[in-house]
């Protein structure tokens, strides 16, 4: 090997879709157990690794409310589908050799440790991947959210949040042939552009503690380990207010 990796410590998040077959609900294993390897990858090289795992393949709390549910009891379900996703996801990582602790914000104590933030730096200084889970605690919040506060919290210098798609566009590519993509974007143009890559408060929470994302499509086979060994992957935002645009 020749140089060493651009992050030392990093915090993926991966949101509940990405563990269910296309355009189902639930999980599938096979998925999880491919996403486990991605992660394997990266953690092989030495890198520090916390996961933030979403719940949209079991329930959001929106969702639910819009059908008549209280808006803070469905979120709380929600939380508690992220905790099922986050077992899930350490199963498939403990099946590939790594050790890992699953840490939720909601006290589960039979199946997963409290969250508590100096624990959670331990672990990864020991080189276990940790799994947050069960959101923020709090509803209202998103995973998204989560993910923003955690890579704060523990000090990661990068949030990689892993998507179905190759980046930001200017506009939905499926909608607009002239949508663009970008290579870089800053956190002021995506929040006054409303462009979909994250909700506004994991946006301003990255934006004013200077927490750069990268958006990149995990399903692509080996694109973690290409982001981190320093290839053009997806589109970068951070606090660099220069726009790039992917000029193909
Ligand atoms: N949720 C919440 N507070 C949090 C995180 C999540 O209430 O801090 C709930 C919310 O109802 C959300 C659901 O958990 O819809 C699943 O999380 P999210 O939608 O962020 O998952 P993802 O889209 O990443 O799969």
């Amino acid at each position: 090997m020749g140089t060493s990796p651009r992050f030392k410590r990093i915090l993926i998040k991966i949101s509940g879709e990405a563990l269910a077959g296309e355009g189902e609900l639930g999980i599938d294993t096979n998925k999880t157990f491919s996403l486990a390897g991605q992660i394997k990858e990266v953690h092989d090289l030495g890198l520090e690794v916390a996961v933030v795992v979403g719940g949209g393949n079991m329930i959001r709390g929106e969702t639910l409310a819009k059908s008549g549910m209280d808006r803070a009891t469905a979120d709380y379900m929600g939380m508690l589908g992220t905790i099922m996703n986050g077992l899930a996801l350490q199963d498939a990582c403990e099946k590939q050799g790594m050790f890992t602790r699953v840490l939720s914000a909601i006290e589960m104590k039979s199946v997963a440790e409290p969250y508590i933030r100096r624990r959670a730096v331990r672990h990864l200084e020991k080189n276990r991947v940790i799994i947050f889970a069960g959101g923020t605690g709090n509803p209202y919040f998103t995973t998204d959210t989560t993910a923003s506060l955690r890579a704060v919290e523990v000090g990661c210098e990068v949030i990689l949040k892993a998507t179905k798609v190759d980046g930001v566009y200017t506009a939905d590519p499926k909608k607009d042939p002239n949508a663009q993509r970008y290579l870089q974007v800053s956190f002021m143009e995506s929040i006054k552009h409303r462009l979909k890559v994250m909700d506004s408060t994991a946006l301003s929470l990255c934006m004013d503690n200077n927490m750069p994302i990268i958006v990149f499509d995990i399903f692509k086979a080996g694109n973690l380990r290409k982001l981190i060994d320093g290839e053009p992957i997806g589109t970068l935002i951070s606090n660099t207010e220069e726009v790039i645009l992917d000029g193909r």
